[in-house]
């Protein structure tokens, strides 16, 4: 049944185990001490565990979907990790990342009326709002060019209601903590970062600049 996760495995075990200073030897007797914590959507095409290529103990990983984050409520899971890693692991740089062709956008631009996934992607319904005045063209119609700004502008909803976390605001207060937004331009293979000076999502990746020029006009 599960073949291609235990293939994986196997893997995984010859590369990162194997000689005296194997990575994971060394995380599992010393502990982890993780540079980041990233917080991305459920999709598994762009899961960061496979498009950073990152070697063990590089981060704490969060899924929500859509990388949607609501606002702080105690109790919650996204919460309690960032209590743990902000506070008492000092993680020094959180990373929301959204992506393109997100289901969980789209599900929210289209009006889903799926009452357990609407209740939870409805709090993203400012940013698509944003979105919608950020368009010249005002048509009724979710189209693409919308879809591809509401991802950006979820993406800064989320970032805001980040800083209601009391272990985020503290940190940030402490001035330990460095908060980026990014989006994964899944058709372009790149990275767009949100720039404050110029309020739009910009390239910090180098590979494929013929189709960047595309994705992020
Ligand atoms: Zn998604």
């Amino acid at each position: 049944m599960s073949n291609k996760l235990l293939e994986g495995f196997e893997k995984f075990v010859t590369e990162e185990y194997e000689g005296n200073d194997s990575v994971m030897q060394k995380l599992v007797e010393e502990g982890q001490s993780p540079e980041y914590f990233i917080i991305s959507c459920i999709d598994s095409r762009a899961n960061p565990g496979t498009i950073f290529k990152p070697k063990p103990g590089t981060f704490f990983a969060f899924k929500a979907m859509g990388a949607i984050v609501r606002p702080y409520k105690q109790g919650t899971a996204l919460a309690a990790s960032l209590q743990f890693a902000l506070e008492y692991m000092k993680v020094p740089k959180l990373i929301l990342i959204g992506h393109t062709q997100c289901g969980a956008i789209k599900a929210l631009a289209d009006g889903n009326d799926d009452p357990e996934i609407a209740s939870f992607i409805d709090v993203a319904q400012l940013g698509l709002k944003r979105a919608k005045e950020r368009m010249t063209d005002k048509g009724a119609d979710v189209s693409d060019d919308l879809l591809r700004e509401a991802e950006k502008q979820i993406v800064l909803q989320s970032m805001e209601n980040l800083k209601s976390y009391p272990p985020v605001a503290k940190a940030l207060e402490e001035n330990r903590l460095e908060i980026r937004g990014w989006v994964f331009d899944m058709s372009a293979g790149a990275i767009l970062e949100y720039a404050q000076a110029t309020d739009k999502f910009e390239p910090i990746t180098t590979l494929k600049p013929t189709q960047q020029g595309k994705c992020c006009a």
